[in-house]
Formats: structure tokens, sequence, C-alpha cells
């Protein structure tokens, strides 16, 4: 298996629980599931590169202001930076969909800025998320995606299999429980003698 030394990670639904409502737009609302810290702590001490690309529509709807969210950010960079993650670049989209935007998910213009900011080649890098958007976001930006059944993964994996959705087949997608499973697998590439 590929060694992946970049992982962009979608944020609402494979780092945190989505709030009531879909939207996280208070701190107060931030819940991480459980086992994700754990798994980018052990991702960031192999020295992988961990970016986050997540859709936030909630400021282009209107219903909370990029300090808002930048806030939120703040939060989750600190608990992180706690356990030794530190977070290469945080990617958002702000726009809602009538904006007509280049970087909201299904697009791929998140994890194409993510990848263009990182040294690390593309067949290195990674995408992890829970939504159909997802799983097109990172096919369209030409690299490995995964997805974990936390957050809505449970429903889009099950959608895709039974065929409600046309558009995305899980060719080449592997499905983990959680992030923490993801990681697991993520690093059994890293252990051992180092190569390429
Ligand atoms: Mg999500
Ligand atoms: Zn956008």
């Amino acid at each position: 298996m590929t060694k992946y030394r970049h992982v962009i990670l979608d944020r609402d639904g494979v780092l945190n629980h989505e709030a009531p409502g879909g939207y996280v737009l208070v701190t107060g609302q931030w819940r991480w599931i459980s086992g994700a810290v754990d798994a980018l702590a052990d991702m960031a001490r192999a020295g992988i590169r961990l970016s986050v690309a997540t859709n936030q529509s909630c400021v282009g709807r209107g219903l909370m202001g990029i300090d808002g969210l930048e806030k939120i950010h703040e939060k989750m960079k600190h608990e992180a930076g706690r356990r030794g993650v530190f977070f290469a670049g945080i990617y958002f989209c702000p726009h809602s969909p009538e904006h007509g935007c280049v970087c909201r998910k299904p697009l791929p213009g998140l994890i194409e800025q993510a990848v263009a900011d990182s040294p690390i080649p593309l067949r290195q890098t990674l995408y992890i998320g829970d939504s159909q958007a997802d799983l097109q976001a990172g096919r369209a930006a030409g690299i490995a995606t995964w997805l974990v059944r936390t957050g809505k993964g449970r429903n889009t994996e099950a959608s895709i299999k039974n065929g409600s959705v046309k558009e995305t087949d899980l060719t080449g997608v592997r499905v983990f429980n959680d992030l923490k499973n993801a990681a697991a697998a993520i690093l059994s590439c890293h252990h051992g003698i180092k190569r390429d």
C-alpha cells in the first residue's frame, strides 16, 4: 500500500460530531469524535502532514461570520495542539451553493489548494471524508480518497451500495469505521524500514 505523507481531512463528521441543525456555530458545540485526536496525534508523530478541507456554507448563509468560524478553528487547533498536532492548513469554503464558487465540495478547489501548498506529491496524498461530496471532490482532485462511517459516512456507504446515488461508486475507496481505524491503516505503512 502507498505510504501516505499528507492526509487531508474533512472536518464535520470526521474530526467532530455534526451539531444539531447541521452546523457548528459556536465553540460550545464542538465535540471531537471519539479517537479522532488520538488518530491525529499518531499521524503527527509519524511525520504525516495534516490539512483540513471543509465546506462551511453557514457563513455564506449568514448563520455565522468568518470570525466565529475562526474561533472554532482556534479551539480545534488548540485542543489538537496539546497533543502535538499541528495543521499545515485549514481550508474552508464559506460560500453557499448559490455563489457558484470553485471551492465548495464536491468541486476539488479546497483539496487542490491543500495539495498546491504542500511539497508532498499527489500520489502520497490522501483525502478522508464522510459524504458523497467528499468522495467526488477527492476523486476530482486526483488523489486517493477514503470514507469513514462516522458523521454521514454510514448513510453515504449505504446509498452508494444500494445504487440510490449514481454518480459515485466505491471503486478504490477504502471504508473504515472511524478516523482512528483509518489512521491505523495509514500508519501500518510507516512502521519498520523507511521506503518510498
Ligand atoms: Mg463531513
Ligand atoms: Zn467556495
